[in-house]
Order: structure tokens, then C-alpha cells, then sequence
């Protein structure tokens, strides 16, 4: 017998001006009902909504052709996880499985680092804050620590003399690389010398090795030649070093900062035709490494701290649909169980979205807001989607960097965070929080405890 099909109630759809016509953007209509094979039903079900899912399989499969593509085109090649880019354990080890190192700007992540079982040789330790405590520690095991400014580069000659220690340093380099505004306020200017300056101190100090060059020149950089300029000017400093001190560099780190395929706000053409590919972005990065002539047994080891390029489609959030609502105006208004307090990146993505069961044949221009009872609760503007009942369940994606760590508790909880595995099955990797679990910190004084009396 035929299943009969469900009564859909026409709707009349009011023409807008300003919204993309036929040649942008067309409507989301195609369903994501399963994530790597697992029903999305299925997972709001078990571990509710709204609920954030990662990808194993996908961030193996970004890393690995990371590692590929830079490998091709440099001899030597190792990547460290920017842990604030996604510092949940589970993410971390799966990286750490595929052979990165660890990229920490705070001690709060170096300690994560090294509870995760990672020595402190293979962990870069950057950021404009070092407490003295968190570099005698570093110092002591080893890492690489990236010094941001002279103040930090005295703390570290003082330890080291008072401790008669030596420490593995490298220094943060800033550069016009033709990208504005300049990020110069990270580490020691190249253009002005303050970066050599930097390197003649480190080098007259018997206690410190100078081991490294660094540089981080911006995030969801658009432009592959930035990393041309800032690779061939850090070649430039390991030349002048190799010449006038004898100094062979361990590695050269050119940063993160490359764009992931989310669309940005205010961005006309979607990010798959703007962004450069991963190719062009190493193709560069080793034509600027390469202006350093010496033998090649001699060539620094290239470091990457590539953050949200390789963990961003690898996340999905899974929400449901509270209520609809028509605005004063007319638009149609989405309001779902997630919102900003989660979804941070929301603030500067257009993300994707898609409903997660079979759609209905009209579509109209919406803008999906979260639970919030906040103005600025704005998920996602701009989309054209299929009608949605309450209940109807819709999929973000390229959802995995930033948002599992700048995400707050505000107004509601964060809720759980699963991983499907690369055989199919779910784990659980950070639960939900709970009444109980905010209480813990909170401390009630005895006086106001008691009842008013009268
Ligand atoms: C944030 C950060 C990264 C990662 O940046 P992405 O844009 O996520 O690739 C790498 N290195 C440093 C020093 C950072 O601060």
C-alpha cells in the first residue's frame, strides 16, 4: 500500500528586496539526516539537544592531508595542535594519535597539555602571559617557549640564572605582510629591528638556546602571499643568524591562521570561492622558507599551529526547532534551542545549515534565533529554508574550532559534546552541565541564608 502522504498548508511567500536572488546563495534545502553514518535522530535521542557532534574520521582525514600537502613541498614538516582552537581531551588525543605536537598560550593548557601524557619537548608554548611559576615549569621540562616581549625574555634570564638552568626559547616575531590592520601586538617587530635586537640578547646568554623563529600573522587570513612574505622574512633573520652567529635553527613556526570554508558575514561569494586551498597556502609558505640557501641538511624544520583549517567541518551542532513566529514585518523568524551562548562563531560565520528530515517543497527567507532572551541571539540570518515544524531538527556545520571553548554559561547549560567514532560507534566526551555542577562553585555566605524575619 502507497504511504500516504502528510497535508502541507500553502503558504503565501512575500517578495523581499535585499535578500540574494537565484545567483547567490540558493535555498538549503538538502537534508542531513546522519552524520558519518549515524542518524541524527538517533544522536538527539540518546544524548539530547541541542547537542554538539565531532568527527573523528574528519579531523584524521584533515590532518593527514595536511601533513600531505606541506610533506610534498618541504622536507621536514611537524604540526602542533592550537589547543584553544578546540581544547576538548578527546579532540586533542586524536591529534596527538596523528603525530602533532601541542600549541599552548596559557598554563591552564600547558598543564592540560601534559596531563594528556605530552612531554614538554613537544609543546610550544606561546601567549603574551607566562607567570613565573608556569615558565620555571616549562623551563624545567623543556619546552619551547616562544617569548612574546623583553619583559617575559628577562623573567626567563633570571630563572635560568638563579636556577643555573637552560632553556629551549624562540622568539614571536610580528611583520607587515601587506594584511590590515597589522598584528604587532604580539611578540618583537621585524621591520623596526626589535626583532633582531631580541635575537642578539638571546644569543650573548650562554643559558638560552635560541632554537626557533615564530610567527602567528593573523587568523582566517584570505591571502596565501601573507605567508609568503612572513616565511621568506623569517628565512631572512635564520640567514642573517646562520651568517653572523653560526646559529642553525631548529625550526621556523609560521603560525595558524589559515581560512577554514565558512563564509563570513558580509561576504558576498561563499567561502569555497574565496578561500585559498590548503596547495596555496603551502605552496607559499615553502617558496618564502626556500630563499634560505644553505644545504639542505641544514633547513630548519617547518612548524604549523593550523588551527580552525583543520577541526572547523569537522563539528556539527545538532538543534531543534522551540516555535515559529512571524516578525512585525513579515519575515519569518526560527526560534531554536541553541544560541549564541554556544555558538559563538555565529557572531562572524553565515553557517551552514541544513534540516535534518525530509523538507517541505516551500522555502522561504528566515533568520534563526537561539533561546536567549537577548537581542543579539542571532544564529543565523539571511537563509532560505523549508518550513519547519516545532520539534523538526536542524544541523549546523563547520561548527568544531572556537566554539567548544569561547562557548558560555549563560541563561542555559552547555550541553553534551559527542564524538562519532571512526567504526561507527558514539562516545560521549564531555557531558552536560548541570544545576549541581554550577552550584559547586558557588559559595552562599551563612547570613544569607536565613529567612527574612519581621
Ligand atoms: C590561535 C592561534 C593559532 C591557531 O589559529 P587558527 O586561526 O585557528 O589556525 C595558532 N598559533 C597561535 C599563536 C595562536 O594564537
Amino acid at each position: 500500500m502507497a504511504e500516504k502522504k502528510t497535508y502541507e498548508r500553502p503558504v503565501v511567500t512575500k517578495h523581499q528586496s535585499g535578500i540574494m536572488n537565484k545567483f547567490g546563495s540558493g535555498p538549503s534545502t538538502s537534508v542531513r539526516d546522519n552524520i558519518d553514518g549515524v542518524l541524527i535522530k538517533d544522536l538527539a535521542g540518546k544524548f539530547g539537544s541541542p547537542l554538539f557532534v565531532l568527527s573523528e574520521k574528519t579531523i584524521r582525514q584533515n590532518q593527514r592531508n595536511a601533513y600531505r600537502v606541506f610533506k610534498n613541498r618541504y622536507p621536514r614538516v611537524q604540526f602542533a595542535w592550537s589547543y584553544k582552537t578546540n581544547y576538548l581531551d578527546a579532540v586533542c588525543s586524536v591529534f596527538h594519535q596523528e603525530g602533532s605536537w601541542a600549541e599552548v598560550v596559557s598554563e591552564f593548557e600547558y598543564r592540560k597539555a601534559r596531563a594528556l601524557g605530552i612531554p614538554g619537548e613537544h609543546i610550544i608554548f606561546n601567549g603574551p602571559e607566562k607567570s613565573i611559576e608556569a615558565l620555571r615549569t616549562a623551563i624545567r621540562e623543556g619546552a619551547m617557549i616562544h617569548i612574546d616581549h623583553f619583559d617575559e625574555l628577562y623573567h626567563i634570564v633570571e630563572l635560568t640564572d638563579t636556577e643555573t638552568l637552560k632553556a629551549r626559547v624562540a622568539i614571536r616575531v610580528n611583520m607587515d605582510v601587506g594584511v590590515y590592520p597589522l598584528w604587532d601586538r604580539f611578540g618583537f617587530n621585524y621591520e623596526n629591528g626589535e626583532a633582531w635586537q631580541a635575537i642578539k640578547r638571546i644569543v650573548a646568554n650562554p643559558r638560552l638556546s635560541l632554537i626557533g623563529l615564530h610567527t602567528h600573522i593573523g587568523t582566517y587570513m584570505m591571502s596565501a602571499e601573507a605567508y609568503r612574505v612572513a616565511a621568506s622574512k623569517l628565512a631572512g633573520l635564520a640567514k642573517s643568524m646562520h651568517d653572523e652567529f653560526s646559529i642553525t635553527l631548529d625550526y621556523i613556526d609560521v603560525g595558524g591562521g589559515f581560512a577554514s570554508q565558512n563564509t563570513l558575514i558580509g561576504q558576498y561569494l561563499p567561502a569555497e570561492e574565496v578561500v585559498p586551498s590548503l596547495e596555496q597556502y603551502a605552496d607559499a609558505i615553502a617558496s618564502g622558507l626556500f630563499q634560505l640557501s644553505i644545504k639542505p641538511e641544514d633547513l630548519p624544520t617547518l612548524i604549523l599551529e593550523t588551527g580552525r583549517a583543520l577541526i572547523d567541518n569537522a563539528g556539527y551542532l545538532i538543534t531543534t526547532v522551540i516555535a515559529n513566529k512571524r516578525l512585525s514585518t513579515g519575515r519569518r523568524a526560527i526560534i531554536v534551542d541553541a544560541g549564541v551562548n554556544l555558538m559563538f562563531t555565529s557572531f562572524w560565520y553565515k553557517h551552514k545549515v541544513q534540516p535534518a528530515q525530509q523538507p517541505s517543497v516551500h522555502t522561504e527567507d528566515a533568520v534563526i534565533y537561539g533561546p536567549l532572551c537577548m537581542n543579539i541571539d542571532v544564529l543565523r540570518d539571511g537563509i532560505v529554508l523549508p518550513t519547519l515544524k516545532q520539534g523538526d531538527r536542524l544541523v549546523l556545520n563547520h561548527v568544531g574550532a572556537y566554539n567548544m571553548t569561547q562557548w558560555m554559561q549563560f541563561i542555559t547549560m552547555r550541553p553534551n559534546v559527542v564524538m562519532v567514532m571512526e567504526d561507527g560507534t558514539v562516545e560521549l566526551i564531555r557531558k552536560a552541565e548541570t544545576l549541581e555542577y554550577l552550584a559547586q562553585q558557588e559559595v552562599l555566605p551563612a547570613r544569607l541564608k536565613e529567612k527574612k524575619s519581621r
